[in-house]
């Protein structure tokens, strides 16, 4: 059983193309929509992901560049005429506030849910139920900011049949052990939770870097990452534009996530001039083989133990390249 979904809603940089739109990532959990940057058109992505407007719902902007941010202002009215009701967070740069509360003077858009936009640095921001996001600086052109979201199951599976040879009396106790709480039986003896549970799985880490370049905390936080979700903007043939726009070419996203014992690459805010990005999956693979081509709407499943699979076959084209 899935975990959690992540659900591609933009996939292109710089100009939006006829197939690709503005970059947004969302990841599902539990009900929940944690969206990362919010491109332009994102309220219609929404619509065709079927995503939902009234879900419990974060958003996290990397950084003030406007293919990152020109849907925000839709997205928020798109969920107050569709009457969201649910509160929303939006986290990023401390100019965001500045420009949240622009589009609410001066076009009126007054949302009929409540909205909080918090400036944030470097650091732990959120946690919801099993999840935390954390934020990490990157190396663009100002400031700009990565996320890294990090699902730890807390406790292992209970076990009856290790409860039970232990005396432990099948009811209440069972349950207060199942919820992680010890108990105490007639005998006098304590049992703890970790004497009936199996190990929990390993955490599930997903990294999302925004625009960035190479960078030594995009290494660092992404060691032993479930995905890795890279922009990857140029092919090595444009080395130099990379550098000097402050992006990362498919090789260099590449030898990162397998420097870093990454699971799965997925690339994305690759540039226009690149059509379908096969030249840019083309370059990752030949680095780093798990490397997946994200598309706009391609959703990826990760799964309790960590794998990763599609879980929708829209749009697949030649250059996929996981079962
Ligand atoms: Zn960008
Ligand atoms: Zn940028």
């Amino acid at each position: 059983m899935a975990r959690l979904e992540v659900v591609f809603l933009g996939s292109g940089g710089s100009i939006p193309t006829e197939n690709r739109n503005h970059p947004a990532v969302a990841i599902r959990y539990q009900g929940w929509n944690l969206l990362f940057d919010a491109g332009e058109d994102v309220q219609r992505q929404f619509e065709r992901a079927r995503l939902g407007n009234n879900k419990h719902m974060v958003i996290f902007i990397s950084h003030m560049h406007a293919d990152h941010i020109l849907g925000l202002p839709g997205l928020l009215l798109r969920f107050s005429l569709l009457g969201r009701i649910r509160p929303l967070q939006i986290f990023g740069p401390k100019e965001l506030i500045e420009y949240v509360r622009i589009n609410q003077d001066t076009i009126h858009l007054g949302t009929t849910f409540e909205t909080t936009v918090y400036a944030i640095e470097a650091g732990p921001i959120i946690e919801i139920d099993d999840i935390k996001v954390s934020a990490f600086e990157v190396n663009h052109r100002g400031y700009a900011l990565g996320y890294e979201i990090l699902y730890q199951r807390p406790r292992g599976h209970f076990i009856p049949q290790l409860a039970s040879e232990l005396g432990v009396p099948k009811g209440p106790l069972w349950k207060d052990l199942a919820l992680g709480k010890s108990v105490k039986l007639d005998d006098g003896r304590t049992i703890r939770p970790e004497e009936v549970t199996d190990t929990p799985p390993p955490p599930i880490k997903i990294v999302y870097t925004g625009d960035t370049r190479p960078c030594e905390t995009l290494r660092q936080v992404s060691q032993n990452a479930t995905l890795l979700i890279s922009e990857a903007m140029y092919c090595t043939s444009h080395a130099e534009l990379a550098e000097e726009r402050g992006h990362m070419t498919a090789a260099q996203a590449a030898e990162l996530a397998r420097d870093a014992g990454v699971k799965y690459l997925a690339l994305t805010h690759y540039s226009p001039r690149y059509g379908n990005g096969l030249e840019i999956l083309k370059e990752a693979q030949h680095i780093f083989k798990n490397s997946i081509l994200a598309h706009d709407l391609m959703r990826l499943e990760i799964d309790k133990e960590g794998v990763v699979k599609r879980s929708n076959t829209s749009n697949m084209s030649a250059c996929d390249n996981i079962a």
